[in-house]
């Protein structure tokens, strides 16, 4: 396992539309591996494989047992509701938005071995799964703000909200 360089906002890579993984081999095997060395080290909440440079659709997710999910081909099925949090990006180190989200996403991908799978989630997981699939379409979640929040307008939210929503 490897760390790989995470890139940032400009990088043109970040803008285009990944394509779907064909081939469930050890070079999909050495990445997802990679990406959840990369994530750890990072300490995010989740990593899109255009993040580290590699123009295909993989992600891994942090859930809120701490385990790391692996989802390859990820396609969103359904969606309901509404949750309106500050959010980051790796690829945007250091800064905030505020970005509305559905609070429920139920999602279907394929594990690191082509196996098909659905899975239902709510709250941050859920955030996550939106954010790291528009990663695979080009897409950061800057789109969705009209301003980064300040130190103060972070710190007052938390102190609303409690730690726990940090
Ligand atoms: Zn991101």
């Amino acid at each position: 396992m490897a760390i790989r360089r995470i890139i940032t906002q400009g990088d043109a890579r970040l803008r285009k539309k990944c394509r779907q993984v064909t081939d469930f081999n050890r070079r999909l095997h050495d990445l997802l591996d990679d990406m959840r060395e990369t994530l750890g080290e990072a300490q995010g909440a989740g990593l899109a494989a255009p993040q580290v440079g590699i123009l295909r659709r993989a992600v891994i997710v942090l859930d809120d047992d701490e385990q790391m999910l692996e989802l390859v081909n990820p396609e969103v099925l359904e969606q309901s509701g509404e949750q309106t949090a500050p959010e980051g990006c790796l690829s945007v180190p250091g800064k905030w938005g505020m970005v509305t989200r559905p609070s429920y996403v139920k999602i279907r991908a394929q594990d690191r071995f082509g196996n098909w799978f659905e899975m239902e989630r709510e709250g941050l997981t859920a955030r996550c799964f939106c954010h790291e699939i528009e990663h695979l379409d080009g897409h950061l979640y800057v789109e969705h703000i009209d301003h980064f929040l300040s130190d103060e307008e972070l710190e007052a939210y938390y102190e609303e909200h409690g730690e726990e929503a940090r």
